[in-house]
């Protein structure tokens, strides 16, 4: 039996690239999957696909910007599955561009999905993994706030903001209840360059992920790695980059 039996997860960012794919990785594993996203018809078409394969998974449109739709993602994973055991804060949108262009607009809007969305995860899964005495919490973070290079300041600040959160909160979560994992990846072939407004910057990350990317799948694997250790095991951080990437 697959060691994800019994486990459930729920996921934002979960209708297309590496959300996408870690719902149909995991729930393939044998994890119940609750997907969380704004595009409901993405999330429907997914459950359709999971279930058909004969897993568990069902669709909870979330908007991570809402409290309140982080307290029903939550909620809807312990009403239909009876537990949550993780959560993929996974959504993210990716506004590049030089400091100098002040894009406040862009700032702000990275700041609240990148940042206030998984503040909003971690206050709704909290208590339901302090009730059940374990939990764990996955975000998917960036080589860029590794990495520090022009025209990526904002977005690899959003990224280092949530990497600072989740390590303080593992040092303050020593009592074996909470486990923390921060996946970074390098150049991933998903819609993530559509989000970013600047065409220059659009067309240019766009070229890159055509040359070399890594495929969603790899970084699924990455985050099933963390998840299928056993409760005494915590992987801290996974940085997972295509091999060719400087
Ligand atoms: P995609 O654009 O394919 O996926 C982004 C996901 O986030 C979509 O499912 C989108 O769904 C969701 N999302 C965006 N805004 C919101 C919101 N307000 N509320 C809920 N969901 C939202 O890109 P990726 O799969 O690449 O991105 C996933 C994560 O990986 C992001 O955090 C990104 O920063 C990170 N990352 C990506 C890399 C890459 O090269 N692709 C490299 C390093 C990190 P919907 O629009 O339906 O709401």
């Amino acid at each position: 039996m697959s060691v994800l039996a019994g486990k459930v997860v729920a996921i934002t960012g979960a209708s297309s690239g590496i959300g996408e794919a870690t719902g149909r990785l995991l729930a393939a594993r044998g994890a119940a999957v609750v997907l969380g996203a704004r595009r409901e018809d993405r999330l429907d078409a997914l459950v359709k696909e999971i279930r058909a394969g004969g897993g568990r998974a069902i669709a909870c449109v979330t908007d991570v910007t809402r409290r309140a739709d982080l307290d029903r993602l939550v909620r809807r994973a312990v009403e239909e599955f009876g537990q949550l055991d993780v959560l993929v804060s996974n959504a993210g949108i990716a506004k590049l561009g030089p400091v100098a262009d002040v894009d406040v607009e862009g700032w702000s809007a990275m700041i609240d999905v990148n940042v206030r969305g998984v503040l909003h995860g971690i206050a709704a899964a909290l208590p339901v993994f302090r009730r059940q005495g374990r939990g764990h919490l996955v975000t998917t973070v960036s080589t860029a706030g590794l990495k520090i290079v022009p025209s990526q300041a904002v977005y690899a600040g959003t990224k280092n903001a949530v990497r600072t959160i989740l390590e303080a909160l593992r040092q303050e979560s020593t009592d074996g209840v909470l486990r923390t994992t921060s996946v970074s990846p390098g150049f991933v072939r998903t819609e993530l360059a559509d989000s970013i407004d600047d065409p220059g910057e659009r067309e240019r990350i766009r070229r890159r992920v055509e040359e070399f990317a890594l495929d969603p799948a790899a970084v699924a694997r990455a985050i099933g790695f963390a998840i299928e250790q056993p409760d005494d095991v915590e992987i801290g951080d996974i940085t997972i980059r295509p091999a060719v990437q400087n």
